[in-house]
Order: structure tokens, then sequence, then C-alpha cells
């Protein structure tokens, strides 16, 4: 089927792509007491691979594995297999980050129209993803507006959850989450996988709480660490962690109230599996 290519808009025959890249669908899957994956929308359809649907020509499709590949081996597997907690990066890491930012935009918005945004801040949508397109196009030497952040979710403080639901840690731990989301004065795009909790703003209207985890464009150090974050970033989290919850109750999502939210999949059977490892950065939480 010919159709036009999300990232260099020429008409070619489009592969197959993974919103949420593969390998972590799989590392979940090796990884899960049961060995399977179902959706949290509907809890008895197990979902070995997540979102997938023609999305990018083979050209730029072989762009974006090569940054898959090097966070995957370099990031990942280390940290999500507690062989690392410090982990030097290059360029590829923003590349990489920038293009699940992409991935995740476009899908969202042309699977809903973003119709809960704003007509200012559908905007700045527009704007941002010429900014992606820009940077993972080699176009530009950063993504502008459109800064990558990184945060790795460590450091077992459970006694500072006070008001979390129950299954936060599991949630932090194993839950995968796509969204794109908007207060009156913010937008950004959360993307949430196992241990690792990335985001991108669209636009902010302050940096604060949005400056610890960036990720430099050239080189850097990605550590385990505290971070400031906004205080609408740990209620997604808690909503995330509470549809969590009652997927594994098997409760519909409706009955949670939450609409926009998209889980695209979790673990039903938690027994013996990492969830004991499952932890998050105190001060995530105390913020
Ligand atoms: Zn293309």
């Amino acid at each position: 089927m010919i159709q036009q290519c999300r990232l260099c808009d020429k008409e070619k025959p489009l592969e197959i792509s993974h919103i949420v890249p593969k390998f972590i669908f799989r590392h979940l899957k090796k990884t899960s007491p049961t060995g399977y994956i179902r959706a949290t929308e509907n809890p008895n359809r197990p979902v070995q691979d997540g979102i997938k649907l023609p999305f990018l020509c083979g050209d730029c499709e072989d762009i974006f594995s090569k940054w898959e590949t090097l966070f995957a081996n370099k990031i990942f597997y280390p940290y999500q297999n507690d062989e690392a907690q410090e982990f030097k990066y290059e360029e590829w890491l923003t590349k990489y980050l920038a293009s699940v930012s992409f991935r995740v935009l476009v899908y969202v918005y042309e699977d809903t129209g973003l119709d809960y945004f704003s007509p200012e801040m559908l905007a700045y949508v527009d704007k941002a993803i010429i900014n992606l397109k820009s940077y993972l196009l080699g176009k530009t030497e950063h993504p502008k507006e459109q800064r990558q952040l990184l945060l790795l979710l460590d450091f077992l403080a459970p006694s500072s959850i006070k008001d979390g639901p129950e299954n936060f840690n599991s949630y932090m731990g194993r839950a995968i989450e796509i969204d794109v989301l908007t207060t009156d004065y913010d937008s950004f795009i959360y993307v949430k996988y196992l241990k690792f909790l990335h985001l991108c703003p669209i636009s902010l209207s302050t940096n604060r709480g949005w400056r610890t985890a960036r990720i430099n464009p050239k080189r850097g150090l990605l550590k385990v660490q505290n971070h400031e974050l906004p205080d609408y970033i740990m209620n997604k989290m808690k909503k995330g962690a509470s549809i969590f919850t009652s997927s594994q109750d098997k409760i519909s999502l409706k009955q949670s109230g939450i609409i926009q939210s998209r889980l695209e999949s979790n673990i039903q059977n938690l027994v013996d599996s990492e969830i004991g490892k499952a932890v998050i950065a105190e001060k995530l939480i105390k913020k």
C-alpha cells in the first residue's frame, strides 16, 4: 500500500511500524510471570506487540532502528537487568527519544485529533511535529523546544508513596503507557515503559520542573537521581497507576473516569515478577 511516510513525506510503500519500540514489548513478555501481555482496554485480549500500523517508509524505519538498537543495548537492557546505574550517551540518545516522541505525538494526533487541546495549544503541536521532523531528518542540530527528558525509575521509597494507589510501584516498574496531554498552560508527550519515563514538552509556560531530567543533545551522563517534576506529571502517573490497578481487577476503563489515557498494555499476573524491584525516586513523590 502506497501512502505518505510520516517522516520524509514521500509517497512510498509503508512498513508496519511500532509506536513504542518492539524490543520493549519483547522484554516485558520475556520477564513477565505469565509470558504474555494484555491490553488494559480489554484485559481479556493478550497483546504481544503493542500498537503497530503503516507509518514509515523502509528508509525512515531504518534510520529509527539504528538509534533504537543503540538505546536498547547501551541503556535499556543493562538498566532493566540491574547491570548498571550510570550510562554515558551521545547524540543517539536524543535522536532515539525524539523518534519515540515523534511517533507518539503523530499517532495520538491522527487517532484523536487532539480535540481536547485548545486551538492555541494545537498550533504548538503542529510546530512541535515540524521541529521533531527536521531534527530527525538531520536538518537541525537539536529539536528546539522539544527537548527530550528521560528519567530512570529506581530507588525504593515505599514510605513516600502516601496518596498514591496501591499498585503505584508495579505501574512504575512494569506499565507501558503513551499519552499526549495538556493543561491550561502546558502541553507535553508522555511515554512510560518499564523503568523509564520519557517526556517531551510541546509548549511550556515555565521550565520549572522540566530541567533536571533533560538529555543533552550532544553527550552526557544518565544516572539514577532525584528529579524535579511538575505536579501534573505526578498526577498523571498516579492516574496511570490507578488504571493499571483497576484493569488488573478487570474493572472497565470508563469506570476509572479517565478518557484520554491510553495505557498500551500491562501484565495481569505479577506474582514473583520484577514487581518487587519496581521503585521510584523519592523526590518524584514528595514534590
Ligand atoms: Zn520515509
